[in-house]
């Protein structure tokens, strides 16, 4: 039985072990970390989309091997769609949690339409081609933050159909219906049939 190999560009290992629970034996995922790949890979596109695929290029045009690579963003229709592809850096080049959030409150202020969604691509490079996989999850940004676990947006983001904030939810009850966890099950439905 052939084992295919996927290296993943994060070096985030929580990542890695998450994916490599979900796939089959005979697909293994690596991370930069492991590869021992220590270049930053440039995220310098206008969308979620496009960072995902020059994350996944640049690192295929180094290693040559199949990888993937992921990219997030929290889109608030009622601000044009900021955050945005630059979530991380909404408040500043800080890239901090809280003045992210605290920013995101201030610029919703006396805002009646709350409505927002987390969007994650995943772009997947192998020789051949390039796929992408999308997940979403809706939900509102709600006045003031709630909940310590997760990170990020998490404390006020409340998911569609749900009284509790990502913050609130432990990590398996957010990673049921968060929108890297449904990428990610495309992904692996994809590469399940390979
Ligand atoms: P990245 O693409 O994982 O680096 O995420 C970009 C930014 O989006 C992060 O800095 C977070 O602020 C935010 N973000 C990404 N995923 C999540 C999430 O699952 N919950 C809350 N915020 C998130």
């Amino acid at each position: 039985m052939q084992i295919q190999e996927f290296i993943f560009a994060t070096s985030n290992p929580n990542k890695v072990k998450e994916v490599n629970q979900l796939l089959g034996s005979t697909v293994q995922v690596k991370s930069l970390k492991d590869i021992g790949f220590t270049t930053e890979l440039p995220e310098t596109q206008d969308t979620i989309e496009g960072n995902a695929i020059q994350k996944a290029e640049t690192l295929f045009q180094h290693i040559g091997k199949p990888c993937f690579a992921e990219d997030t963003g929290l889109i608030v229709p009622a601000l044009n769609g900021a955050p945005g592809v630059y979530s991380a850096r909404y408040a500043g080049p800080q890239k901090n949690d809280q003045d992210n959030m605290n920013l995101l409150l201030q610029n919703l202020e006396q805002q009646a339409d709350r409505r927002a969604h987390f969007k994650t691509v995943i772009a997947l490079k192998t020789a051949e081609q390039l796929f992408t996989f999308e997940g979403i999850a809706p939900g509102q940004i709600i006045e003031s933050p709630r909940g310590d676990h997760g990170f990020g947006y998490d404390p006020i983001f409340l998911p569609d159909g749900y009284h509790t904030t990502f913050a609130e939810m432990d990590m398996q009850a957010k990673s049921k219906i968060s929108h890297r966890a449904k990428a990610l099950q495309k992904l692996i439905e994809y590469l399940a049939k390979t």
